[in-house]
């Protein structure tokens, strides 16, 4: 549908409402407002754990502290929490997800595993103007290929697939997702090649 306007608001984006957690002792980012977990969603009072939008926890995976607004992380950081109080506080599990979500937008279906803040390079698979596409972002780069004489093959090397965009593509989503949490590295002109199967592009 088209519809004429003068002007268009857009809301893009939320902060958590922790304000009321003032003078708790439940610690607070100075940052974004999240309550501060860690790598097993505790907060800093004992026995007070923090998951979903409200909630940052400490990644391993991609290096950074991550505040996640998607469902899929407010369903599985409980999962953790409720096994965490199970095991009364011994050997907790650590939170460390491919972060993941998915949409429907004007009929298609959008799919993104990962996160892509670090990424060296961003790699499209399929035409963007068509229905099904996708984009890859990769991390580090293993620099060009010898060739048999030692001189250069013109390869353009491996980088290591940390996040994914599927439209109408869930194959892709599938096998990158798996990809990103083994840390697998893929050939770049292969992955870009949407006829070849994303995990056949692994290194
Ligand atoms: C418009 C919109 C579209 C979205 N689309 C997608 C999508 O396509 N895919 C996707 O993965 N995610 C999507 N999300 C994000 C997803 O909905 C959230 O990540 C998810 O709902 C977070 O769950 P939660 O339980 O952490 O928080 P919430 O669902 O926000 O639940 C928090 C609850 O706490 C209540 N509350 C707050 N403060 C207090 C208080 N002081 N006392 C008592 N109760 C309180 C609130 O009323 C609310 O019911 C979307 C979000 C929005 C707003």
């Amino acid at each position: 549908t088209t519809l004429p306007a003068d002007a268009v608001v857009v809301g893009i984006g939320a902060r958590p409402a922790t304000g009321w957690l003032a003078g708790s002792g439940v610690e607070i980012s100075a940052e974004d407002g999240s309550v501060l977990a860690d790598e097993q969603l505790r907060t800093s009072v004992p026995d007070v754990y923090a998951v979903g939008d409200c909630a940052s926890f400490p990644s391993t995976r991609y290096g950074s502290r991550l505040l996640i607004h998607h469902w899929d992380n407010a369903l599985q950081g409980p999962r953790t929490v409720a096994e965490n109080i199970a095991r009364g506080g011994t050997e907790g599990l650590v939170y460390d997800p491919v972060p993941y979500f998915w949409s429907e937008q004007f009929g298609r279906f959008v799919q993104y595993a990962g996160h892509h803040g670090d990424a060296d390079e961003m790699v499209w698979r399929g035409d963007p103007s068509g229905a099904a596409w996708s984009v890859l972002w990769l991390r580090g780069e293993e620099g060009p290929r010898e060739g048999p004489a030692g001189g250069d093959e013109g390869g353009r090397g491996a980088g290591r697939l940390v996040a994914l965009l599927a439209v109408g593509r869930p194959r892709d989503l599938a096998q990158g997702r798996k990809l990103i949490e083994r840390g697998v590295a893929l050939d770049r002109e292969r992955a870009a090649n949407a006829a070849v199967p994303l995990k056949a592009a692994a290194r």
